[in-house]
């Protein structure tokens, strides 16, 4: 067990993984240098020093009803409300069209647990949006906690739902939904957001499918150390059930405006501090992310903290209820990354059928 920084940076230097009592002394014990030293251990395992990679998306929320009434969210409305929406289709082609103008070509699409949506819908959405575009842009068509609704709600198995969705032409899925995924937090604040186990066997369908998929965490609600450390645990675990089929992993902070839960936001030093911990403990993923959306220009500084990928957003409506302030000018954003000793670079591409999608160079 780690008692001191050297016995710590030997540890990792030799490439051993950290337990859980190892990341709460770091956590308590460790500088910002020290942890962000230990990081870049890790992040040197997988990537060149002082490089980065980013990606300019947009989230497309296509609807905002939801019945799972999470406390911390100010974006859903339930059935009825009238300011409910769907989006049309031409609507969401719009919004596809504007990013691909200013060159962006991946969309996350993030709706609610809408219980008119059926799958169809879903399939008639993304295989319309294939048929348009074809492989010239990708998406992320659900979170992990949107699929496992959409069949409960469609009466089908998650296996076969994977399936329809495959055919549609989905080829990612997203870790989202995560928050933290400790049964005691999402008690008390999604009681019907789905468990931990069903969080993880969605996650396992859909590796075991074929599709892509990410891993998310949010923190800064009112979540317990234990808690935050019972969530990397738990995924580091999985990852190495699935060998290593999580892409990526991405932790943002919570916003707490126009909703039930309220608080105060935590500083940018806590989020830096995670975000070193989490690439010291989760050792077998490859790529760690920083949130630009949540962040701002912090989130740059995430790179020395043992981040190597961003993406730059374009719109998200449901961070920004919660009080998130986008910054579009893509450049500005570059140069903080500049600014922190990274060059910044654009993921290459690479969208034939035959590779699944989007992939880092
Ligand atoms: S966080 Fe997602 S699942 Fe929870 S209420 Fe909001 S839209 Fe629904």
């Amino acid at each position: 067990m780690i008692l001191d920084y050297q016995t710590a940076y030997e540890k990792v230097k030799s490439g051993e993984r950290i337990s859980v009592k190892d990341a709460e002394w770091l956590w308590n014990c460790a500088s910002d240098d020290q942890l962000q030293s230990l990081a870049q251990l890790v992040r040197d395992r997988y990537h060149k020093p002082k490089t980065a990679t980013y990606l300019l998306m947009r989230i497309v929320n296509y609807t905002n009803v939801c019945v799972a009434k999470c406390d911390y969210c100010s974006f859903y409305r339930l059935p009825n409300a009238p300011d409910g929406y769907v989006r049309e289709k031409s609507w969401i082609f719009e919004k596809i069209d504007e990013l691909v103008s200013v060159g962006g070509v991946l969309f996350g699409f993030n709706g609610g647990f809408n219980p008119k949506l059926k799958l169809d819908y879903y399939t008639d959405l993304f295989s319309s949006i294939r048929a348009r575009y074809g492989d010239t842009i990708e998406f992320y068509a659900l979170t992990i906690v949107e699929l496992l609704y959409v069949a409960k709600l469609s009466k089908m198995s998650v296996p076969d739902t994977i399936k329809v969705l495959k055919e549609a032409g989905v080829r990612w899925i997203t870790g989202g939904g995560a928050e933290i995924l400790a049964d005691s937090f999402r008690k008390r604040h999604s009681p019907l957001k789905y468990t931990v186990d069903e969080y993880f066997d969605t996650q396992r369908h859909v590796i075991e499918g074929g599709l892509n998929t990410t891993a998310t965490m949010v923190i800064g609600f009112d979540e317990t150390m234990e808690e935050r450390l019972s969530h990397l645990e738990r995924l580091r675990q999985f990852q190495d059930e699935v060998n290593g089929g999580i892409f990526s992993f991405l932790c943002w902070t919570y916003k707490p405006y126009n909703n039930e839960l309220g608080g105060t936001e935590i500083g940018a030093n806590e989020y830096l501090r995670h975000l070193a911990l989490c690439r010291i403990f989760l050792d077998n993923i490859v790529h760690v992310r920083a949130s630009v959306l949540t962040q701002n220009q912090n989130a740059l500084k995430g790179l020395v903290y043992g981040a190597n990928d961003f993406d730059i957003p374009w719109e998200d409506e449901v961070t920004q209820m919660a009080g998130a302030v986008i910054e579009q000018d893509v450049e500005k954003v570059l140069s903080y990354a500049r600014q922190e000793g990274f060059e910044p670079s654009y993921r290459h591409v690479a969208l034939s059928p035959q590779n699944g999608g989007l992939q880092l160079a």
